[in-house]
């Protein structure tokens, strides 16, 4: 132990992942003086940098993802922060006082504390078109971008709560919303399904799934295939909103820390795992609504109370040494 702290790849705290979960997080725990370490395996920013426009961060009108990402950022670094991106986890012990962290830098670091937001992604249909259309018409976030398709006419695939819930709220904006659906039954709650079925403006095309996306500048039309009968026509839309299940970046963590069936971290409400200075945050979390304010807002609670519990720890230390 003794060595680990006073190794030259000791800190206070590590964050695994800078999406706005982990960069609020190492924002404020450097901001604490903590000395502070961001990982992340890919672009830093995460989901944020996938978003062209966000209208509904609360203070800033109109910003695109990758800019809101780079000003976090730069406030971590300010506060001292150190970032690493592009690098990916070798080993990764959670458990014990001193957590362990080796990378592909070929360096191994050590903390008292790690916070987990690795984030996660919108399943996706797979088929021909839909990575052309990503963001250009083809969206996995009513909330987001619901407003963007006020008097069009678009299609929601799914069958689930999320499907239903989200099909309801975009008939606000929305002139007309095609549920397609790949069973005969939804799996969803029977107040979901009858809210649905009441709504006016919206149609269901059952036992049928997405096969192709069409358009030029953004999406024009689906491909829909009859499961039953095998046959495929050609249907008109204005946009997909696309909610056939989350997968959490928790790949990693299996083994190591309690998850979920979905794969979810599960905490507490100041962020805690089941592991003793182990701390989660954001979209990889059990939770209803995946945000960027909602992954803000954990990432500040799994902050300040991973900064209580370091200064818990380093007291007690200290009282050990004394004594
Ligand atoms: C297309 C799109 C549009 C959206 N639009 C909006 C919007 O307009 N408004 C809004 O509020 N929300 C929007 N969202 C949702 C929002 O982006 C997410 O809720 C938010 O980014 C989640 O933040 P996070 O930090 O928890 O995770 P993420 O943003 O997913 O970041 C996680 C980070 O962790 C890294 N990581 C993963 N695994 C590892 C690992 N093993 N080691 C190291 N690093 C790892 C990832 O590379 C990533 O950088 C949108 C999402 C998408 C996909």
């Amino acid at each position: 132990m003794l060595n680990a702290m006073n190794g030259i790849n000791h800190y206070d705290a590590i964050v695994i992942g800078a999406g706005p979960a982990g960069l609020t997080a190492g924002i404020y725990l450097s901001r604490t003086k903590l000395k502070t370490l961001i990982v992340n395996e890919g672009t830093i920013g995460g989901q944020l940098v996938l978003t062209h426009e966000i209208a509904n961060y609360p203070g800033v009108e109109n910003i695109s993802g990758y800019q809101l990402a780079m000003i976090m950022k730069g406030q971590a670094i300010r506060f001292g922060c150190d970032v690493k991106s592009n690098v990916s986890i070798l080993n990764l012990e959670l458990d014990g006082e001193i957590k362990r962290l080796t990378l592909s830098d070929g360096n191994t670091y050590t903390s008292y504390s790690i916070i987990l937001t690795p984030g996660g992604r919108s399943r996706t249909l797979g088929v021909p078109g839909e990575d052309t259309f990503k963001g250009r018409g083809i969206s996995y976030c009513a909330t987001c971008d619901g407003d963007f398709f006020t008097g069009k006419e678009i299609v929601v695939v799914g069958g689930g709560n999320s499907a239903l819930e989200e099909a309801v709220s975009l008939t606000q904006y929305a002139s007309k919303v095609t549920i397609v659906h790949q069973f005969d039954q939804f799996q969803a709650f029977e107040h979901a399904v009858e809210e649905a079925g009441r709504n006016p403006k919206i149609q269901f095309i059952m036992e049928s799934t997405l096969t192709a996306f069409y358009g030029n500048e953004s999406i024009e039309s689906v491909d829909i295939k009859d499961l039953k009968t095998g046959k495929t026509m050609n249907f008109k839309t204005d946009g997909v909103f696309i909610f056939i299940g989350y997968i959490p970046n928790t790949e990693f963590l299996k083994g190591k820390i309690a998850l979920n069936k979905w794969g979810e971290i599960p905490v507490q409400p100041n962020m805690s795992t089941t592991i003793e200075g182990v701390y989660a945050a954001g979209d990889s979390t059990a939770k209803r609504f995946r945000q960027v304010t909602t992954a803000v807002g954990d990432g500040t609670v799994a902050a300040l109370a991973a900064s209580n519990y370091i200064h818990e720890y380093k007291v007690k230390q200290k009282q050990v040494t004394n004594a």
